[in-house]
C-alpha cells in the first residue's frame, strides 16, 4: 500500500503537497491582531511560492536606498508564466502600435493577455496590503476552481508586495519593540524612507529615489501593463474605503477612457464588497484625478488606467474601536459623515483591525483579476485606441528642443535624462540638441512635463469656493529646473538615443575649489520631517556629507560653518509637536517613548543664538523662517503670518522672483527664476543697525499678474514687492531665510544653487 501511494505521488505531481499558506510557511497567523510579517519573511515566503508554484515568478526589480532587494511576482496560468516574454513583447507593442498593421492588432489583442499591476504598502505604515499580498498570491497558485483558472488564463498580475522594503522592515520593528507597551501601534520618530518617508508616493515624474526608479523601469521599459493598482490605507475615522471614481477636479488632456475604466474596475469592486456586506464604502473623495505625483497617476498621462485604494486604518496591527460618535466626514466629497450617494452605506463604527483592512483589500483585488479577465479585449483594445489618440494629436513635426545652448547644460541633460527613463522617445541632433518628437504615445506626458499647469477651476455648487487640489498643484519641469526648452519642429536627422550620462554642475565644481570644505549640518525633528530628508538627500547626493542634529543635540558649542533648518512648523521646532488644542495636534505626545520627545526649547535657541553670534551661518526654510523671526532680534517680518486662508491659499506652486545679482548667495542665478512655493510667507526688511547688513536676495515682481508662472494661487496681489529670499548677518555670523522650499522634493534644480551657496558662504 505504501508503495502504491510513493507510485501515485511519483506519476500525478499535481497530487504533490499543497502549497503552503504564509501563515504555515512562516508559523504566524497572517492577519491576526499583533501579528505581522516583515520585508525579509514576505520575500522568503515569495520565494518558495515560486519554487513550488509553476504560476509563481519572481522579478527583482532592483535595490532599495538601503541595499534591500525589491521583488515583483508574476502570476499567471503555468501556459502563461512559460509564454511569458512573449506576453511582454505583446503589452510593449500594444502600449506602442505605430507602424503595426490592423491586422497585427487584432491579432496581439486575440491573443495577448490583460497585463495588471498592484503594488502594497508603499507607505510603509499601511501596511495591511504587505499582508494581504502574500495570502492573494497563494490563493492565486493553489486554486483549482474553473474560475480563478479562467482568470489566471487571461491576466498576468504583476503583485509587488511592498513598494518601500525598507520602511516596511522599520514599521514591523518599531511595532514588534512597542508591543504590549504604552506607545503600542504609535508613530515612528523617524521617516519611513532613508530620505524621504511618506513622499515616495510624490516622486513619480522627478525619479530621485532608486525606488521609484526601479519600478518605473519596470512599468514603462519593461512590462507596460495596461491597469495599475496601487493599494493604500487612509485615516481611521472617515469611511471604510475610498475606491474610484476619483474626486474632481480631472485634468482635461487624459484620454477620457482612462476614466471610464477607472470606473468600470472600480464600481466591480465597489459591487463585490457590498455583496460580501462590507459597509462603509466611497467614490468621489478626497482624491483627485489632476495631481500627477502618486504611483499610478503617473500612468494617466501614458494611457495606463492607474486607480488608487484608501481603506482606514487601525493603529498598525492593533486594533481600534471606533464610537460612532467618533466617526467623521470634513473631506472633499463627504462633509458630514452621513449616506450620500457616493457613499450610500456608511460604516456604524465598532472594532476595526488589521483583518478587516486586509478584507476589505482582497476582495477589492479579486474583483480587479475577475474584470481583467472578462473585460479582456476592451482593455487592450482601448489602450491602443488612447495610445494612437495621443500619437495623432501632434501636429506635424511637433517636437520640444532641449537645446545645448544654454545657461545650465548638465541639468538641461538631466531633463533629457529623465524623460528617456520615463520611457519618452528622445532625440539627438548632431550638435549635441535633445529633441522630443510629440508624435508618440507619451506625448501627454511630454506635454505635461514641459508646460505650465494652470489648474482648472471647478465648483460643485454656484457661488461656492473652487475645489482644492489633493497635492501641489504645479510641476512644470523646465522651469523648476531652470532649463531652456523650445517647442518648436523636429529637423531632419536627429537620431533616437537610448542613453544620456549628465555632466557635474557647475556649482558644484565651483565648491570643490574652496579653501575648506563647510561643515554642514540639518536639524531633524521628532515629529518627522520629510523636508528634513529631501534636504539630507539633495546634501548627501552632492557631497556634502551633513550631520543629523535631533533636538537634544542643538546644545552648548555646535562645530559647525553652516545648520540648516529645513520647511517645519515653528511650534514644532520649538515644542517637539504643535501647540495643543491646534489643527494637527492630535495624541502625538502621548504616541512617543520620552527618548524621542521635545523640541528646541530655550536651551537650544540659546545655542543656535550663540552659534550664529560666534560666526556661523543658519539657513531656514520656508515655515521655520517664522521661528528664526520670532527668536532673533532681526530687521525682517513676515508679512504673511496672519494672514486668514480665505485671502491668502498657495497649495503649491512656481512663482517667478528677481534675483539680486551680486550677493555669495546669489552666483551663477539667473536675473528672473521660478521658485516652488506652497506657504503664506512674503518678506518685509526694515533698516536696520549700523551693525547689522541685510541684503534682499530675491523679490517678487511688482505687477501681481507678473508673479504665477504655473499652479494656482489665491491673493497673489499680497505677494507684490516682498521678498522671498532674505539675509542679515547678526553678530559675527550670518542668517539666510528663504520663504519657500528651494530643494522641494528634489525637483526644484533651478534652485539648488542658492542652498549650496549658502552652505559655500558660511566659509567664505
Ligand atoms: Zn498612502
Amino acid at each position: 500500500m505504501k508503495r502504491l501511494l510513493l507510485l501515485l505521488v511519483l506519476s500525478f505531481p499535481v497530487l504533490a503537497a499543497p502549497i503552503q499558506s504564509p501563515s504555515d510557511f512562516l508559523g504566524i497567523k497572517i492577519g491576526a491582531d499583533r501579528t505581522l510579517a516583515d520585508y525579509k519573511q514576505i520575500v522568503s515566503y515569495f520565494r518558495a511560492l515560486d519554487a513550488a508554484s509553476p504560476r509563481v515568478e519572481i522579478e527583482s526589480l532592483g535595490k532599495t536606498v538601503l541595499g534591500e532587494e525589491m521583488i515583483m511576482a508574476v502570476i499567471s496560468s503555468e501556459e502563461n508564466i512559460r509564454n511569458k516574454m512573449r506576453i511582454r513583447e505583446s503589452a510593449r507593442k500594444l502600449a506602442d502600435p505605430r507602424g503595426l498593421a490592423e491586422a497585427e492588432v487584432d491579432a496581439l489583442i486575440r491573443d495577448s493577455k490583460t497585463v495588471v499591476l498592484v503594488t502594497c504598502n508603499i507607505h510603509s505604515s499601511e501596511i495591511a496590503s504587505s499582508q494581504m499580498a502574500m495570502e492573494w498570491a497563494h490563493a492565486l497558485a493553489s486554486a483549482t476552481d474553473a474560475e480563478t483558472r479562467r482568470r489566471l488564463d487571461n491576466v498576468v498580475l504583476l503583485l509587488v508586495p511592498s513598494l518601500n522594503p525598507d520602511g516596511q522592515k522599520m514599521i514591523v520593528d518599531w511595532y514588534r519593540k512597542n508591543v504590549g507597551t504604552k506607545y503600542e501601534g504609535g508613530q515612528l520618530p523617524y521617516l519611513y524612507h532613508h530620505y524621504v518617508g511618506h513622499d515616495n508616493n510624490r516622486d513619480w515624474y522627478m525619479l530621485t529615489q532608486p525606488e521609484t526608479r526601479a519600478l518605473s523601469r519596470a512599468v514603462y521599459h519593461t512590462w507596460n501593463p495596461q491597469i495599475f493598482v496601487d493599494e493604500h490605507q487612509m485615516g481611521a475615522m472617515g469611511p471604510r474605503m475610498f475606491i474610484p471614481p476619483f474626486a474632481d477636479p480631472v485634468d482635461p488632456d487624459v484620454h477620457p477612457l482612462i476614466w471610464r475604466e477607472a470606473n468600470m474596475i472600480g464600481a466591480n469592486m465597489a459591487h463585490r464588497l457590498e455583496q460580501k456586506e462590507k459597509s462603509g464604502l466611497i467614490y468621489g473623495y478626497t482624491f483627485d484625478a489632476y495631481w500627477l505625483g502618486g504611483t499610478r497617476n503617473t500612468g494617466w498621462w501614458k494611457n495606463i488606467t492607474g486607480l488608487l485604494l484608501e481603506i482606514a486604518s487601525a493603529r498598525i496591527a492593533t486594533p481600534m474601536y471606533i464610537e460612532p460618535t467618533e466617526l467623521r466626514g470634513g473631506s472633499k466629497g463627504l462633509v458630514e459623515y452621513k449616506s450620500t450617494i457616493n457613499h450610500p452605506n456608511p460604516w456604524k463604527g465598532g472594532w476595526w483591525r488589521l483583518r478587516d483592512i486586509m478584507d476589505y483589500g482582497r476582495i477589492a483585488s479579486d474583483a480587479l483579476h475577475e474584470i481583467a479577465a472578462d473585460k479582456r479585449t476592451d482593455f487592450l483594445r482601448n489602450l491602443v485606441t488612447r495610445s494612437r489618440a495621443a500619437v495623432a494629436g501632434a501636429k506635424p513635426g511637433e517636437a520640444y528642443r532641449i537645446p545645448k545652448q544654454q545657461r545650465d547644460w548638465p541639468t538641461a541633460q538631466h531633463l533629457a535624462w529623465l524623460m528617456l527613463e520615463h520611457g519618452v522617445e528622445v532625440h539627438q541632433a548632431a550638435n549635441g540638441d535633445y529633441w522630443i518628437p510629440m508624435s508618440q504615445p507619451y506625448r501627454l506626458f511630454v506635454t505635461e512635463m514641459m508646460e505650465p499647469q494652470r489648474y482648472p477651476e471647478v465648483r460643485l455648487q454656484a457661488g461656492r469656493d473652487v475645489l482644492r487640489p489633493y497635492d501641489v498643484a504645479t510641476w512644470t519641469l523646465p522651469l523648476q529646473m531652470g532649463v531652456t526648452v523650445e517647442h518648436t519642429t523636429l529637423p531632419e536627422g536627429t537620431r533616437r538615443v537610448t542613453e544620456i550620462n549628465p555632466e557635474t554642475k557647475e556649482v558644484i565644481r565651483r565648491g570643490a575649489t574652496l579653501t575648506r570644505k563647510p561643515r554642514v549640518a540639518t536639524y531633524k525633528p521628532w515629529a518627522a520631517s520629510m523636508d528634513e530628508g529631501w534636504t539630507r538627500w539633495l546634501l548627501d547626493t552632492n557631497g556634502f556629507a551633513p550631520k543629523t542634529l535631533s533636538p537634544q543635540q542643538v546644545r552648548g558649542t555646535l562645530p559647525f560653518d553652516a545648520i540648516i533648518l529645513p520647511d517645519v512648523d515653528k511650534d514644532i521646532i520649538e515644542l517637539g509637536r504643535r501647540k495643543p488644542g491646534t489643527e494637527g495636534a492630535s495624541r502625538y505626545d502621548d504616541e512617543m517613548p520620552e527618548e524621542n520627545r521635545g523640541g528646541l526649547g530655550n536651551e537650544g535657541r540659546d545655542a543656535l543664538r550663540k552659534f550664529v553670534e560666534d560666526g556661523g551661518t543658519l539657513i531656514a526654510f520656508a515655515a521655520s523662517t517664522n521661528w528664526v523671526i520670532e527668536n532673533f532680534n532681526i530687521p525682517v517680518r513676515n508679512a504673511l503670518s496672519t494672514v486668514k486662508s480665505e485671502d491668502f491659499s498657495n497649495p503649491g506652486s512656481l512663482l517667478r522672483v528677481n534675483i539680486r545679482p551680486d550677493h555669495p548667495v546669489t552666483i551663477g542665478m539667473p536675473a528672473q527664476s521660478a521658485i516652488f512655493a506652497d506657504a503664506p510667507i512674503a518678506f518685509e526688511t526694515s533698516s536696520p543697525s549700523t551693525d547689522t547688513q541685510r541684503w534682499v536676495l530675491a523679490s517678487y515682481p511688482e505687477e501681481e499678474r507678473e508673479i504665477l508662472l504655473s499652479g494656482w494661487i489665491q491673493g497673489a496681489e499680497r505677494l507684490t514687492r516682498k521678498a522671498a529670499a532674505v539675509a542679515v548677518t547678526y553678530g559675527k555670523g550670518k542668517i539666510v531665510l528663504f520663504g519657500f522650499r528651494p530643494q522641494h522634493r528634489g525637483q526644484t534644480h533651478a534652485t539648488f544653487p542658492l542652498v549650496f551657496n549658502s552652505i559655500y558662504w558660511s566659509v567664505q
